[in-house]
């Protein structure tokens, strides 16, 4: 469990010296005085405003944490500022900042995964219709007859690339499931180059493990 932080000039904007002592049963004079907290007194000689107070029978003076510490007997401001932030339902600004950003970090998190499955499926998409063209040609260019002794140069680039294909589009559905960032830019870059014809998907897809 990480330890709790309180912003100590928050709690002081939040918990006025009045509210505290009130909280405690104090009463305050119209004039503004209490009984004092850091000597015993019959009679208030602690002089109290909204953000410190002061006692003109033995002198101390104090903000809000020294009021708490000694109200609430806490041994240090650490505990008395834990005291007050209970008391008054203020938040640590520890969790309360960390769980801001840790929201912050999953929803970019989701939109980046968001984004890269939009991506794949484009290159899905265009991967399908080059599988389609291929297959087209793999059949309008097949050999009429086994003795016919050259073939087609698109019936042959279709033998050679319809393998091909098949893998990268398997690829590219298990990536949409999985949605692994590293992976899906790798492969993303991978299919856009063969697409592109520039590069043999097949050649170099071993880089990547
Ligand atoms: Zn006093």
């Amino acid at each position: 469990m990480p330890r709790e932080r309180f912003d100590i000039e928050e709690v002081k904007r939040r918990v006025s010296c009045t509210e505290l002592l009130r909280s405690f049963g104090h009463s305050i004079s119209d004039k503004g005085f209490a009984k004092c907290v850091f000597h015993s007194e019959k009679t208030g000689s602690m002089r109290v405003w909204e953000d410190h107070v002061y006692c003109f029978g033995c002198h101390e003076r104090g903000d809000v944490i020294d009021l708490a510490k000694e109200l609430y007997g806490a041994h240090d401001t650490a505990e008395a500022l834990r005291m007050l932030c209970g008391a008054f339902g203020i938040c640590a600004v520890s969790d309360t900042n960390e769980l801001a950003e840790r929201a912050r970090i999953a929803r970019q998190k989701a939109r980046e995964r968001t984004n890269r499955i939009e991506k794949l499926k484009t290159v899905y998409y265009k991967l399908i219709a080059e599988y389609r063209r291929l297959e087209m040609n793999r059949e309008r260019y097949a050999p009429r007859s086994p003795t016919e002794s050259e073939l087609h140069p698109l019936f042959r680039e279709s033998l050679n690339r319809l393998a091909v294909i098949e893998d990268a589009l398997q690829r590219c559905e298990w990536a949409i499931i999985d949605a692994e960032r590293k992976y899906c830019q790798w492969l993303l870059c991978r299919v856009a180059k063969y697409l592109n014809g520039s590069t043999d998907f097949t050649e170099t897809r071993k880089e990547s493990r």
